[in-house]
């Protein structure tokens, strides 16, 4: 059976959504430069900018910058080179700091209509007021809720000049608080301003030192950007509300009605298993940490975890800039994460899904080139220079990839170690005493005659003779040992020892007892073969590689690899991508 062809756009949750409210699309991607994007964000990102390329309207990329104290600016160019390289273009670039005379004037207004009021309690007596700590208790108001209008006007604008420091005074959304029916916490009296310790902003300065929360901005920013579709995650459902009511309460938007201003709606997120996302817990990778053990003697030890990474790119996290530089292809993880599909239920996924994914679509696209990472150099004994030939050899031996490179052939050339064996076994059908190996693509296959090794035992030539006309069981790989290319490998494997390293102990610094010792393996003297040249000279000259720059190949029998971005000197790095099958062992 055929049907017309669908898409995550146009079905399911993201139709019913457009067919909600049948306007043009006007969308926005709204993540808090805090921090580096991860793997959920590509769905965010695809929700929003796919949505909107979708119905052909536009989508705003808004940091949504209102909290000095835990904003950088390499996180603001990060966002933006992350977003360009999944292939989206924001229609603007906006921040909420844009906005922040407009949402002050909007909160006087707000006390002006008696909605909003300067609240002096201590966050411990407010979260008595909203039921105490799990929200079951009465719920009451305080003084301060009653007060005249005029005097929360004064004390907002008090609060604006600096009379209050941090946690002394609050501006509080008059909403349901003392209405024991309203079960909904976001409707208990939400802060909609505070003062701010640390209160420099990286664009307005020194202007402000009171700063609106995330409920009092994140509707209004998106009525004054018109934004038709605010989509967010299922975590901000109980946030509906409250985002109408602030709209409703200042006449933009109309009770029960989508007919003026944005409309919220949310979504799944995307999480994925076997790694961690949680920027603290990364972030204690990246820098390392130092815990402290209270011991029953009431003694404090101490305990230093250095690094376990390199960095918030390094290849084994599953933060965007990591994914990228570890070599998957961005269309190709868009892809995956469309086709999981939008729901409004949570999406969980284990790594090696994704992984498959990026197998399926490397399988098709990139070229296959001979690399041999830990290198044995087998010499043919009788080989003559009747035998030295020249071969050319397509990119795809199944034709899928256009292009082919030359492929020297003498009588030596660089075989990986693990093909070879001193003693021949059952089942084992590469090269060992008494086996013939055809080498791939080379004229004639081999039979071993003899192999010597170096003082520390370690194979380190392997003397063979030709088989000419011979049937070989099986074929390995070479490299031509006089043209070959020496750079550097690296592998990455799980950073855990354990599948569910969210579950270790995190306070405490257990978790750094799971830490995998073998995530990288680094191949330092591997060899490929000089075709790779002219697959980064071909590479550079191609037109539509776009902000997606990186060389990317399968190593025959080993895996898919792509060129880091920062050789070591003059030599070449590779990142493996993804193994060819998938890993059963750790
Ligand atoms: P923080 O932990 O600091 O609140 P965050 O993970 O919520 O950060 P934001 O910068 O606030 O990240 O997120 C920007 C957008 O991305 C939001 O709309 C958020 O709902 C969405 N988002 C965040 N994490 C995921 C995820 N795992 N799956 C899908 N969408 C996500
Ligand atoms: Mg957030
Ligand atoms: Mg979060």
């Amino acid at each position: 059976t055929t049907s017309a062809p669908t898409n995550v756009f146009s079905s399911g949750w993201l139709k019913r959504v457009y067919e909600e409210k049948k306007v043009p699309v006007r969308s926005r991607f709204p993540p808090e430069p805090n921090g580096f994007l991860h793997i959920g964000h590509a769905k965010a990102i695809a929700v929003n900018f796919g949505f909107a390329k979708f119905h052909n309207g536009i989508c705003f990329l808004r940091y949504d910058d209102t909290n000095p104290e835990k904003e950088e600016e390499i996180y603001f160019s990060s966002i933006r080179e992350i977003i360009e390289w999944l292939g989206f273009e924001p229609y603007k670039i906006t921040y909420s700091s844009d906005h922040f005379d407009r949402l002050y004037e909007l909160a006087e207004e707000l006390i002006r209509r008696d909605k909003g009021y300067v609240c002096h309690c201590s966050r411990e007596e407010i979260n008595l007021q909203r039921g105490g700590p799990d929200n079951r208790g009465p719920r009451y108001a305080c003084k301060h809720r009653d007060r005249p209008i005029e005097e929360s006007l004064a004390e907002f604008r008090a609060m604006r000049d600096g009379k209050y420091k941090a946690g002394e005074a609050f501006l509080r959304m008059k909403q349901s608080l003392t209405d024991p029916n309203e079960g909904n916490p976001q409707m208990w009296d939400l802060p909609a301003y505070r003062v701010l310790e640390k209160n420099h902003h990286h664009r307005t300065g020194d202007k402000w030192r009171i700063y609106p929360t995330y409920d009092f901005t994140h509707c209004l920013c998106d009525a004054f950007e018109e934004i038709s579709h605010s989509m967010c995650t299922t975590e901000f459902t109980q946030s509906r509300v409250s985002y109408d009511w602030l709209l409703e309460v200042l006449d933009m938007k109309i009770p029960n009605s989508e007919e003026k201003g944005p409309m919220q709606r949310e979504y799944g997120r995307l999480n994925v298993t076997g790694t961690i996302l949680s920027k603290r817990r990364i972030q204690m990778l990246v820098e390392g940490t130092t815990v402290e053990k209270k011991n029953n003697d009431g003694t404090i030890e101490k305990r230093v975890i250095p690094p376990s990474v390199r960095g918030w790119d390094d290849p084994r996290l599953y933060t965007l800039v990591a994914l990228r530089r570890r070599g998957i292809p961005a269309q190709a993880l868009l892809k995956f994460v469309e086709d999981l599909g939008v729901t409004d239920s949570l999406t969980e996924i284990q790594t090696s899904r994704l992984e498959s994914a990026i197998r399926r679509h490397l399988e098709r696209t990139v070229p296959r080139l001979s690399m041999v990472l830990d290198p044995v150099k087998l010499v043919i004994e009788d080989a003559t220079e009747d035998d030295e030939t020249e071969l050319t050899v397509p990119y795809d031996p199944k034709g899928m990839i256009p292009g082919e490179r030359k492929v020297k052939f003498t009588g030596e050339v660089y075989i990986d170690s693990s093909d070879f064996r001193e003693e021949a076994s059952e089942g084992f059908f590469r090269l060992a005493p008494g086996n013939t190996v055809g080498l791939l693509n080379a004229p004639f296959a081999v039979r071993v005659t003899s192999f010597s090794k170096d003082f520390s035992g370690r194979v380190s030539e392997i003397r063979v003779a030709k088989a000419v006309g011979e049937k070989p069981k099986t074929y390995i790989h070479w490299v031509d040992t006089s043209s070959a290319v020496h750079i550097v490998a690296r592998q990455y494997f799980s950073l855990f020892k354990t599948d569910s390293p969210n579950t270790l102990d995190w306070k405490s610094g257990g978790w750094a007892d799971d830490l995998n010792p073998n995530s990288e393996v680094v191949f330092n003297n591997a060899v490929i073969e000089k075709g790779l040249e002219g697959l980064i000279n071909s590479h550079s000259h191609n037109p539509s590689r776009a902000s997606d720059d990186l060389v990317r190949f399968q190593a025959l029998r080993t895996a898919y690899f792509c060129i880091d971005p920062e050789p070591e000197g003059d030599t070449i790095v590779l990142n493996q991508i993804v193994s060819l099958k998938e890993d059963k062992a750790k």
